[in-house]
Formats: C-alpha cells, structure tokens, sequence
C-alpha cells in the first residue's frame, strides 16, 4: 500500500499582506526548524493571497526552506480577457505546487458550481498544479442527506471528464465546521474520508484511491488535531485561522508528537 505523507496546509484567506506573510512564514520555520521537524513526517504548506505569492516564493527559494506554496485559486482559463483571474501557467511560473479549489467560500460567495470546479481542476493538471479540491455539506444538506453525500457526489464531479488524472489531494470541509469553532468529530471526519476514498475506488481504482490524500478542515487547533490524524483514513488538515499563527500552525504540523497523549 502508498504511503501517504501527512499533509499539513495553511489557508491564510484575504489576510496578511506580501510583508506580514514574509514575517509568518520565517516564524514558521524557525519554529518548525527548533522543533527539529522532519518534512518527510509531515509535509508543510502555506497558501497566502495572490500578492503575497511571489514575495514568499523569492523567500523559500532563497533560503531553502521546505515549506511548500500554494494559491487559494486559480483560472479556468489559460490567457485572455478574464479580468482579475490568475492563470495556472502564470501560477507554475512561481514554483506554486498546490492550489486550492472550490472552498466553501468561493461556492457560496462566487458562485462556484460544480461545473466550474471541474474545469479549475482541468486547469490544474494542464499546468502540473496539484488541485487540493475542497468538498463539504452545509448544515441542512447534514439534515437532509446525511454527512458523506455531499462531498462524495462534489468530489466526483470535480474529478469526471478528465482525460488523465494528475496527482490531487481532496479536503473534506464541513461548511457548519469552517470558522465556527464547532469541529467533526474524529470519527465523523474518518467516516467521510473513507467514503470519498471508496468512491474514488469504484470509479477509478484502488491504487488512485489508496495514494490520493484526503484532510479534513474546520477549526482545528494544535489541541484538537491529533484526534483527527489518529485515523488512517485521515491523511492531514487544511487549517484557516489557525494557519495565522506561527506557533499554533507549527503545533499543529507536529501533531505526530501528541498522538500518543
Ligand atoms: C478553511 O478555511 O479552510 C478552514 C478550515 O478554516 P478554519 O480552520 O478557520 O475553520
């Protein structure tokens, strides 16, 4: 069986400018470099606004840091008059690894459908960009239907029609869960985790099931995170506010040293 690494991604929304982010991220790597963290434990990602990108690029390159880049978006389309969208290709340019696609927020506040997440992920892998596609139910589709239905019927729209499959990381986040401070439970995120991974089997195979990595995000803390990664079916965590806060964000990339406690 794949083993996959931990994936520890930070999304910092509309905060921070390209200077505070700089100052974030050096904190995070002296934190995380006292700490002795071993990246290979757990892999370690911060998506900062689209002005901050290349600032916090210039800064990994130069010092060789380990932590990795990623975008909160990315376009559809790969040139042409699409005011204020950013492309992939300008996004590869960067040395951007990841992009996220089709957070709650971007559904509920720009309209994003299903049909448009498809066609981001498309962009993606066009632009050998590893989408981390976000999927979640609200709290009536909780009521109506159930915790996994959403986000397996989300996550096989996005992933339908593609000639290849790239690599592609799915974050199972409830939307009653995002920034509400109220959390899954540990059993509820395993649950949907393995059935996103059992869809993702039926569909396509066992052995792009078994190496795709599934998180879970909403209000995780240091205090809570390990209760989430004791799972295997849970493969790490996509954290909002937490990520803004070198030492809270560093506690959590270290969950592997509380899950005994
Ligand atoms: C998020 O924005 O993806 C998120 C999980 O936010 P928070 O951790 O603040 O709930």
């Amino acid at each position: 069986m794949t083993k996959r690494i931990p994936f520890i991604a930070g999304n910092w929304k509309m905060n921070l400018d390209h200077q505070q982010g700089i100052a974030l991220v050096q904190k995070l790597d002296w934190t995380l470099k006292d700490a002795a963290h071993n990246y290979a434990d757990a892999e370690v990602a911060v998506f900062p606004g689209f002005t901050s990108l290349r600032s916090i690029q210039t800064l990994i390159d130069a010092d060789g840091l380990e932590i990795k880049l990623g975008a909160q978006d990315i376009s559809a389309y790969d040139s042409g008059a699409y005011t204020g969208e950013v492309s992939g290709q300008a996004l590869k340019k960067l040395a951007i690894d990841y992009v996220l696609i089709g957070h709650s927020e971007r559904r509920q506040y720009h309209n994003e459908t299903d049909e448009v997440v498809q066609a981001k992920v498309a962009a993606a892998f066009r632009h050998n960009l590893v989408p981390v596609i976000c999927v979640g139910e609200t709290l009536e589709e909780l009521e109506a239907e159930g915790a996994a239905a959403v986000p397996v019927r989300q996550t096989l729209a996005a992933l339908a029609g593609h000639d290849a499959l790239g690599e592609f990381v799915i974050a199972y986040e409830p939307v009653w869960a995002i920034g509400t401070g109220q959390i899954a439970t540990p059993e509820q995120a395993a649950s949907v985790a393995k059935k996103i991974r059992d869809a993702i089997a039926t569909e396509f195979s066992e052995d792009v099931a078994n190496k795709t990595r599934i998180l879970y995000g909403g209000s995780v803390k240091a205090a809570n995170v390990a209760g989430f990664l004791r799972s295997p079916e849970v493969d790490g965590v996509l954290v909002g506010g937490a990520s803004l806060d070198a030492v809270e964000f560093s506690g959590i990339a270290r969950f592997q040293k509380h899950l005994d406690l």
